[in-house]
């Protein structure tokens, strides 16, 4: 079977490299070039979309911000799983608000904000302090701003005015006010629907952002009321997109509830550790399902993190030394900040996890790997 991935990016890459054992061939779309790519070698080329579509059996997408008129073509050959509106509402948090308010799931408080008017509205009616988020096109914390207080209001109204006159999207922009949500802790939640709408969730992943942006992951299997709470979201999501594949689901944890910050109609940084800590990893899983294959397991076979590695084109080879420690690389230029690959441990139980992780972040370079070690210490 041939899969064509929207996207070539880490997430194309994964998807083929989890498939190959199944004799499934994914090569990805290149939505800069719009040349079709072999994930595991971008310089080797296949023409473009339509053959791209041609040689597929099956169609998805490795991010939601794809533009409406490639996702039209591609729906209309009948392949596309997700559907193009589960991958538009991912990129677009008006219609991400509007999906989690119609299945009734728990969220922030917010506000579509166009006009000053609206804006001012909206900090009328919310409490402060609020976020604010860019309707599409936001992602690792891009496209955000805070307002604590009032006397914020007209300088971060001027940017955002700015901001939403110089947007080249091809669809309205405006922005989301949010309520902030004094959390406890992010997780998420990793799952997969089958085309006959079975579902099955990985284990709820604990995540650390640095700078807005994930940096460590944790997997351990130990929430279970959260746990089902965030199954039952994820299970009234899918089912309401009637969605195909694997969606992840980023929670703010508040005392014993947790509230949805955003969905991603796609496989998911935080769920990398199923690579190494699940009986069958996201990429295979969403791949299966895409190809209407029986989908896998998700169990936890044993406790498992991810740290990312951020900027950085090389770790010590030491840490090749700790046992269970896998580290993928994703083949890209340096750049700063850019998601250059991950690496992934595990342990027997919990309190092994935790030492190879503390060994692991005293070889990581802290410059390269900002609180990590931090975070890791507060762990144990
Ligand atoms: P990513 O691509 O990393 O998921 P993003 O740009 O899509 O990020 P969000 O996940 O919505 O944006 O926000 C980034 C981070 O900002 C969150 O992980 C959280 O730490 C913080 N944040 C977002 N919304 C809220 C909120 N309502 N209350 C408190 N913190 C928030
Ligand atoms: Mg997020």
């Amino acid at each position: 079977m041939n899969v064509l991935v929207l996207g070539a990016g880490q997430l194309a890459r994964m998807m083929a490299l989890a498939s190959k054992p199944l004799n499934i061939e994914v090569r990805a779309f290149d939505v800069g070039s719009n040349q079709v790519v072999d994930p595991l070698s971008p310089n080797v080329t296949f023409g473009d979309l339509a053959g791209g579509i041609e040689f597929s059996d099956a169609i998805t997408a490795e991010f939601e911000h794809i533009s409406h008129d490639v996702l039209a073509i591609c729906e209309a050959s009948g392949k596309l799983y997700p559907s193009s509106q589960s991958i538009k509402t991912g990129g677009d948090r008006r219609l991400e608000k509007t999906l989690l308010e119609n299945a009734n799931v728990a969220n922030a408080k917010h506000k579509v904000v166009a006009t000053r008017e609206q804006f001012d509205e909206a900090i009328n009616t919310l409490t402060l302090p609020l976020i604010l988020k860019s309707a599409l096109a936001g992602y690792d914390g891009k496209g955000q701003w805070r307002l604590k207080d009032l006397s914020q209001a007209d300088a971060i109204w001027q940017d955002i005015e700015t901001f939403i006159k110089e947007d080249t999207s091809d669809q309205p922009q405006a922005v989301v006010v949010e309520q902030m949500i004094p959390f406890d802790r992010e997780v998420s939640m990793v799952g997969v629907r089958s085309k006959n709408g079975e579902t099955q969730s990985y284990p709820l992943t604990e995540n650390h952002h640095t700078n807005g942006v994930l940096s460590v992951s944790l997997a351990v299997d130990e929430y279970q009321s959260l746990q089902k709470q965030a199954s039952e979201a994820f299970e009234k999501v899918a089912n309401a997109l009637d969605y195909v594949g694997v969606l992840a689901i980023e929670f703010f944890q508040v005392g014993d509830s947790l509230l949805v910050n955003e969905i991603a109609p796609r496989v998911h940084n935080s769920g990398h550790w199923t690579q190494q800590g699940s009986d069958t990893c996201q990429f295979e899983n969403h791949v299966r399902a895409v190809c209407n294959l029986p989908i896998g397991s998700t169990d936890l076979v044993r406790p498992t993190a991810m740290v990312n590695i951020l900027g950085a084109d090389k770790v010590p080879d030491d840490v090749l030394a700790i046992p269970s420690v896998s580290v993928h690389w994703y083949g890209k230029t340096k750049r700063a900040g850019r998601k250059m690959g991950h690496i992934n441990v595990c342990g027997k139980n919990k309190p092994e996890l935790l030492t190879r992780l503390t060994k692991l972040a005293s070889i990581l370079p802290e410059c390269d790997f900002p609180e990590v070690a931090e975070y890791i210490n507060q762990l144990t």
